[in-house]
């Protein structure tokens, strides 16, 4: 029987939001839910006080990919907001990432030959030939002083534990900069979109059937009976009742506050990189859209405390280490087994990845999805053996398809020793 929808797509985030976006321009019919009462999924910004806050951290935009960049400016109009993090400790505020305005301000030298030759000598001075914890590592990298006033502590309330008890290869490079350059990204394009990420994501889901306040894994059946195929961009384990265990995370907890005062740090982001204070940063949102805001009366403040993550919590960053990565696998295995159902998303595939990539990611998957229907038969074929149509085209012309795709195979088999899926 035909399905009402080509695809249930699970999650009003990035990654659902551009496929169900790519889908319908294809001509597919989609269905969008979402357990939250909000699209957007972790980019949602919410309007206070007319500042656009963002509500699961700060996020800004940043890509080398042109391709990307365009993609997104057809949905927003971006600002030339550039991060600048200002650390601060104890006190003393310092330029991030360390560079020449960070080296004047902490040994007063003016050039780079002589920053140059105060980070060696600092390096020398302590060099660990095969550093066994982060701190022997950091060192090697920048030396003492770098380290102890804007390395240590950051780190030790970041992961909850002391630096000489952290694994060397969480710090694999620790870029300094010999030039004044405050601006912490690398990246080509770099902005955030006037009036927030979730009038972006609005644009994307424009005219596409959007449900809020729906729990994919508690309606399961039902849902999966509206739709051939499903794109879930909810987390993996959770997809499969923690069959196998739960996947680790770490997570972040926001304390937010309305002030009555029209700027309160004078930047977006000022990371606090002592020990004693118990937040790691400060994000004051109204100085991400500079330019485009009233300085107004008040400001909202975000400080936000790195947590310990217990399953129950909001997932932030994924624990990408041997035992995780090895438990996602299996996961993995699993997911592969299931048919009619995509994983994608940081969720989904259990990775970081930044909006950039999550883009670049669900555009390939619309790819391969839309390929799968248009251009090959295997699928079809898989779909005549089982039994199972999970799209909207009659049988025949199913077989049709499956007939194409045989002989493309073939064709391909013949010409290059072997055959291309799918
Ligand atoms: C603190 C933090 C800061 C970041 N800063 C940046 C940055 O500055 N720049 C950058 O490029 N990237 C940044 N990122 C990464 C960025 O957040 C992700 O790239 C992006 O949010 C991923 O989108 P997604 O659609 O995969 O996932 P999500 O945004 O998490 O969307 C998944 C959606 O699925 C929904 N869902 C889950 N389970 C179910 C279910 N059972 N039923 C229904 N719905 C369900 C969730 O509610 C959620 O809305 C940051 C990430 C974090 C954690």
């Amino acid at each position: 029987m035909a399905k009402q929808y080509d695809y249930l797509i699970v999650g009003a985030g990035l990654f659902g939001a551009v496929f169900a976006h790519e889908a319908t321009k294809a001509g597919r019919t989609c269905l969008v839910i979402d357990k939250r009462d909000h699209i957007a999924g972790n980019i949602h910004t919410e309007n206070v006080a007319g500042i656009n806050v963002h509500r699961y951290g700060a996020h800004i935009f940043h890509t080398n990919d042109k391709k990307v960049w365009d993609y997104v400016n057809r949905f927003a109009v971006f600002n030339r907001y550039t991060n600048s993090p200002v650390a601060n400790y104890k006190g003393e505020l310092y330029n991030m990432p360390f560079n020449m305005n960070t080296f004047n301000k902490m040994w007063g030298v003016v050039t780079p030959a002589q920053a140059q030759a105060k980070i060696e000598e600092q390096r020398a001075a302590h060099f660990t030939a095969e550093p066994k914890n982060l701190e022997e590592q950091a060192i090697n990298l920048v030396g003492t002083d770098i380290y102890e006033k804007l390395v240590k502590g950051y780190t030790e309330k970041q992961w909850g534990r002391p630096c000489d008890q952290l694994p060397a290869f969480i710090i694999k490079r620790l870029p300094v900069r010999l030039t004044f350059d405050n601006n912490y990204f690398n990246a080509l394009y770099q902005g955030i979109p006037n009036g927030g990420y979730t009038a972006m994501v609005e644009k994307m889901l424009a005219g596409i059937e959007v449900r809020l306040g729906v729990n994919y894994l508690k309606d399961k059946a039902e849902l999966d009976a509206l739709a051939g195929r499903v794109i879930y961009t909810g987390p993996i384990d959770a997809y499969f009742d923690y069959a196998l265990g739960a996947l680790q995370y770490r997570s972040v907890r926001f304390e937010t506050e309305l002030l009555d005062c029209p700027n309160y740090q004078g930047n977006a982001v000022i990371n606090y990189t002592d020990a004693e204070t118990p937040y790691t940063r400060i994000i004051e949102h109204k100085h991400f859209e500079f330019g485009s805001t009233e300085p107004g009366t008040k400001t909202v403040i975000s400080r936000e405390y790195s947590a310990e993550w217990k399953p129950g919590d909001e997932p932030y960053y994924p624990v990408n280490d041997e035992q995780n990565n090895a438990l996602y696998a299996r996961y993995k295995a699993m997911a592969d087994a299931e048919p009619h159902v995509v994983f994608g998303g940081r969720l989904g595939e259990y990775r970081y990845y930044d909006m950039d990539k999550v883009i670049e990611s669900a555009l390939e998957c619309v790819r391969v999805q839309l390929d799968k229907i248009n251009q090959y038969g295997q699928y079809c074929l898989f779909e005549i053996f089982t039994q199972q149509a999970a799209d909207p085209y009659p049988w025949g012309c199913r077989l049709i398809f499956a007939f194409r795709g045989v002989m493309k195979d073939l064709i391909f088999a013949l010409c290059y020793g072997t055959i291309k899926t799918v």
